[in-house]
């Protein structure tokens, strides 16, 4: 497999009134040629920034990369200068929103919006772009889209507008594809089709897709693999399979039991009580005690150690690490 990007022990940062918030505390992932890895978590967990660290888009100040490394097929994204930036955005990555209408120009047409887009990109010919801009409708299942591009985007209902806002991350023909909640403001069959349309896009242009979500049900059809986020960090990692069928972590299991499956029709839905750790000031040991029912009284004093599960399964908690027994650490 080849590895296309890698987060190396990133911390981002934000300065506030109230002190420095430390939005993503270390976390590390790779992302493969043509696989999707969904990133979970609560809203607040840090995905969205990690997401947008990548894309270098943090608002700066009062947004910082603090410390940690983004490689890009080798190139360094934290340290490469704006301008060179600016070509890897949209050229190599590009992202799509939850909300497509801000990203879409209410005052041009459809056509014209992908049509300039590519000529920018790359030179074509008005022609070729032309021809380029239906394929791309086609692609994403715009149907007449002929027809269509002479529309407005506020003619497009809104699946078809997240379909459309599909077509212009992908016009350049990226290498990574990061989507951040790309369903959330949908109706349920509309999201199934635009999961089915990512799944569909990938087996046709093999794009690598990071797929942001808070909801474990909308990564079960796509995600090749899901990092679990809690409170900045990367607390569980593994393939669909594991994280599904195997969860360690009892906020990954906790995040199960919230979401509705179809698989355990009848099953009842309990949500996570309690609410994530301040990021002013964060817990010295796991940052999930206060919530979990497994707490032990060593975990609020130290951090657990990432164990190594499989050689694609890892997990924070203490749980899995046999010093906490060896301790004879009582359970709360
Ligand atoms: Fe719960 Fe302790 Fe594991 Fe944290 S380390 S998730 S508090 S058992
Ligand atoms: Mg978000």
């Amino acid at each position: 497999m080849e590895k296309i990007l890698e987060v190396e022990d990133l911390h981002v940062t934000f300065k506030t009134y109230g002190g420095e918030v430390k939005a993503v505390r270390g976390v590390t992932f790779d992302l493969n040629k043509g696989e999707t890895l969904a990133i979970v978590g609560e809203s607040g967990c840090g995905k969205s920034v990690t997401s947008q660290s990548i894309m270098r888009l943090i608002p700066s100040p009062p947004g910082k990369i603090a410390s940690g490394a983004i490689r890009f097929k080798n190139k360094d994204l934290v340290n490469i200068s704006e301008k060179e930036m600016r070509t890897v955005r949209g050229k190599d990555i590009s992202m799509i929103f939850q909300d497509p209408m801000t990203a879409l120009n209410p005052t041009l047409t459809v056509g014209k919006q992908l049509i300039e887009g590519i000529i920018q990109h790359d030179g074509s010919t008005k022609e070729k772009a032309r021809k380029r801009a239906l394929d791309m409708l086609n692609l994403v299942g715009i149907p007449d889209a002929d027809m269509r591009m002479k529309n407005y985007p506020h003619e497009f209902s809104g699946g078809m507008r997240q379909r459309l806002m599909i077509a212009i991350a992908l016009v350049c023909e990226p290498e990574i594809l990061i989507a951040d909640e790309p369903t959330t403001a949908l109706d349920v069959t509309i999201q199934a089709q635009i999961l089915d349309l990512f799944k569909e896009i990938q087996k046709k242009t093999d794009v690598s897709i990071i797929l942001i979500t808070h909801d474990l049900g909308v990564v079960a059809q796509v995600a090749d693999r899901i990092a679990v986020m809690y409170a900045g960090k990367i607390v569980e990692e593994g393939t669909r399979r594991e994280i599904f069928y195997q969860p360690q972590h009892p906020y990954t299991k906790g995040l199960l039991q919230s979401v509705p499956r179809l698989d355990l029709i009848g099953g009842e839905l309990v949500p996570i009580l309690g609410s994530p750790p301040d990021l002013f000031s964060p817990p010295i040991g796991c940052p999930f005690t206060a919530r979990c029912d497994f707490a032990m009284e060593v975990c609020d004093k130290i951090i657990p150690r990432e164990k190594k599960l499989s050689n694609t399964h890892k997990v924070d908690c203490w749980l899995q690490d046999e010093r906490a027994q060896k301790l004879k650490m009582m359970v709360k």
